[in-house]
């Protein structure tokens, strides 16, 4: 039988550190990844048969839970039917008019291939809107690998102790503009937008503080810049409106990825339509792409939306609400302290040896994601059947097959690994 470690080292052979995203390494958690076989509702499998309790959920493109066979299905049939065209296609329209009903602000939509993808298309379509440079990002929020968003960019960059990226010229990140998560920044007239995480999902998970998002809002109003969501975890999981039926805040662009993709390469950028007259065909600022709307994918996502409801969300809210409590307590218990952040079913996890509170921004965030008591703790879950990201500075993501039966039993493994990780670290 070919195990983890044999498939990790013929990876590393072929692939630069074995992964096709720097995350999944194990780098900062240290160890061998599991490679998986497959995956089934909350659970994967790896290469070996070792079943574990998924909360890395592909980062959050995984909303129903591994191989739903709603999903499946839909692929199935659209896969018989061919897979690219490079025409239009129903299930693009089908799509794009399903995030139009959900999302009250937005009223078109254009489908790419990845968060990253939307996030950097957004940003150029503001900059031809306003005809301004400046983009304003928020220190330890990722929006994705593109050369101007990366700069102190959470996520993987923050793990790897890298400020940005080598192979990023001054010249490409010279209009970025960073400032702390939590603060509205004072803009002037050069800035094109303001680019935020409704709820920073990057840094472990903070919270926006009241008033944040609408100070936001009215900022950039005072300006004339353009107020873009990345709401690339948030979108289509906060709730089915998302960060602004959520926190009632409406911003002028969105980004979408990961959910409305169905576990399929997608990602989106929304607006209004007065905006949309920028983009090609209609307008100056050109953005394309050869899979973009690809019928597989857009039937994957199709039909996760349509088997989510408002009673669905607000249900998967306060399962993982619950969970997040009792999580946050049986970690206490061992004598280690512990914080679980939670907005709608969106759960950070933060552990420390001694004493600590929330963080409020990326500073506070790294202190508590860089003391190492994580990878201990990650490695004692793992041991026991329950798969955390490999990386304190995820978060965790409870799909709707995880039931209440799996997370009690998450709860019971988390006690036995508070434990084992109190006594190396307090
Ligand atoms: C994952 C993520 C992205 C990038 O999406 P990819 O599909 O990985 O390119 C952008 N923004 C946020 C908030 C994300 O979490």
């Amino acid at each position: 039988m070919t195990g983890n470690a044999e498939w990790f080292a013929r990876a590393q052979a072929v692939i630069p550190g074995g992964v096709d995203s720097p995350v999944r390494s194990f780098r900062s958690v240290g160890g061998t990844p599991y490679t998986v076989a497959s995956g089934s509702g909350a659970y994967v499998t790896d290469v070996e048969g070792t079943s574990y309790i998924d909360f890395v959920q592909s980062y959050g493109a995984s909303l129903l839970g591994h191989a739903d066979p709603r999903v499946i299905e839909a692929i199935r049939t659209a896969a018989g039917k061919g897979t690219t065209f490079g025409a239009p296609t129903p299930g693009e329209v089908l799509l794009a008019e399903a995030i139009v009903e959900r999302v009250a602000g937005v009223e078109q939509v254009r489908l790419v291939s990845s968060g990253t993808e939307a996030v950097m298309s957004a940003v150029r379509l503001a900059r031809g809107a306003t005809g301004r440079s400046k983009i304003l990002k928020f220190d330890g929020c990722y929006h994705g690998h593109s050369d101007a968003l990366l700069v102190a960019g959470g996520s993987g960059v923050a793990q790897l102790g890298l400020p940005g990226s080598a192979g990023v010229t001054d010249g490409a990140v010279g209009d970025t503009i960073v400032a702390p998560y939590n603060v509205v920044p004072t803009l002037d007239e050069n800035v094109a937008a303001v680019l935020v995480e409704a709820v920073a999902a990057n840094m472990n998970l903070v919270r926006p503080t009241a008033g944040f998002l609408a100070g936001l809002r009215a900022e950039c109003d005072r300006v004339g810049a353009l107020l873009i969501f990345d709401e690339v975890i948030t979108g289509f999981r906060l709730d089915q409106g998302g960060a602004e039926s959520y926190f009632g805040v409406t911003p002028d662009l969105w980004c979408f990825g990961k959910v409305i993709g169905g576990g399929l390469p997608v990602g989106a950028f929304a607006g209004t339509r007065e905006i949309f007259r920028h983009l090609a065909p209609l307008g100056p600022v050109y953005q394309a792409g050869t899979l973009s709307g690809n019928p597989l994918a857009t039937a994957a996502g199709l039909a996760v939306l349509q088997n989510v409801t408002p009673a669905a969300y607000a249900e998967l809210a306060t399962r993982a609400t619950r969970f997040g409590r009792q999580l946050c307590a049986a970690i206490r218990e061992s004598g280690l302290w512990a914080c679980v952040p939670g907005e709608g079913p969106l759960l950070g996890l933060y552990l420390a040896a001694e004493n600590s509170s929330a963080p409020a921004n990326f500073n506070e965030a790294k202190v508590l994601c860089d003391n190492g008591v994580y990878s201990t703790f990650f490695h004692a879950m793992l041991e026991r059947g329950v798969a955390l990201a490999p990386g304190a500075y995820e978060i965790m993501f409870v799909s709707f097959a995880h039931d209440d039966a799996i997370l009690d039993r998450t709860v019971a493994i988390a006690a036995e690994a508070a434990v084992v990780t109190a006594q190396k670290h307090l």
